[in-house]
């Protein structure tokens, strides 16, 4: 099935940036925009109804600098922000290792041979100096970690460690599809890196397609070369479906 087939008036588009519509750069920073991705984009936001969004490891400011004057629906930040088509943003994770750390530097006064190490992203509790301490520093870093949205709990050798890990691509493309103009549409996500399977998952789970760009191992059910392949597709997908004016 081509691009053309898939790509209903009635489907939600997903679309990641670097790799998927950009080539990548070797820096970030330095990222070339295509000239025709801007109209592509404007022309796919009105065929879709505005069921379009860029569901990106970057930050939202950055893809919005990138894509201007453009603003359509984004997650950025691997799904940790979100704007949804009326322009609200929702964030995941505001101070979530704020609260842990709080109770873990709390607990480990009480306990000196407690060690709190603040991994910037993520915050861990080392018990290996007090191992009977386990239970303790499992139980006070799951009820933090349980109020923080967002955030899950890794157990590891005599540690027990929080990071962000509600945020993912497949979950901002979910939140997506119980919005309008996203929800009742059959969703399909574009995407090249390993951090982009969660949304092929979660598209094909709900019925929809996920198409990988590039190289490598993928649950996708669908494959393109390269940035370049995917915008003449989309070109064609959106040609083949406006009528022409005579
Ligand atoms: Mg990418």
């Amino acid at each position: 099935m081509t691009l053309a087939e898939i790509l209903r008036p009635s489907c939600a588009l997903f679309l990641d940036f670097d790799g998927t519509m950009v080539d990548i750069a070797p820096q970030p920073h330095a990222v070339e925009v295509p000239e025709p991705l801007i109209p592509l984009l404007r022309a796919l936001h009105r065929y879709l109804d505005g069921a379009l969004a860029v569901i990106s490891g970057r930050p939202i400011a950055q893809l919005d600098a990138f894509l201007q004057p453009l603003q359509i629906p984004a997650a950025g930040v691997h799904g940790a922000e979100r704007r949804s088509a009326g322009g609200q943003v929702h964030l995941l994770d505001t101070h979530p290792l704020d609260h842990v750390e709080h109770a873990a530097r709390a607990l480990a006064a009480l306990h000196p041979r407690l060690l709190v190490e603040d991994k910037r992203g993520s915050l861990a509790l080392h018990y290996r100096q007090a191992p009977e301490l386990e239970q303790l520093c499992l139980d006070t870093m799951q009820k933090a970690v349980d109020e923080s949205p967002g955030m899950t709990l890794l157990r590891g050798k005599m540690v027990a460690e929080a990071k962000p890990g509600g945020a993912s691509k497949g979950r901002a493309i979910e939140d997506f599809l119980r919005e309008p103009p996203f929800a009742g549409r059959t969703p399909v996500f574009i995407g090249d890196d390993v951090t982009d399977e969660a949304g092929f998952s979660t598209v094909q789970r709900l019925g929809g397609t996920g198409v990988k760009v590039g190289e490598g191992a993928t649950v996708a059910a669908r494959r393109l070369p390269d940035p370049r392949t995917l915008l003449r597709e989309l070109e064609a997908a959106l040609a083949a479906r406006t009528p022409r004016t005579a």
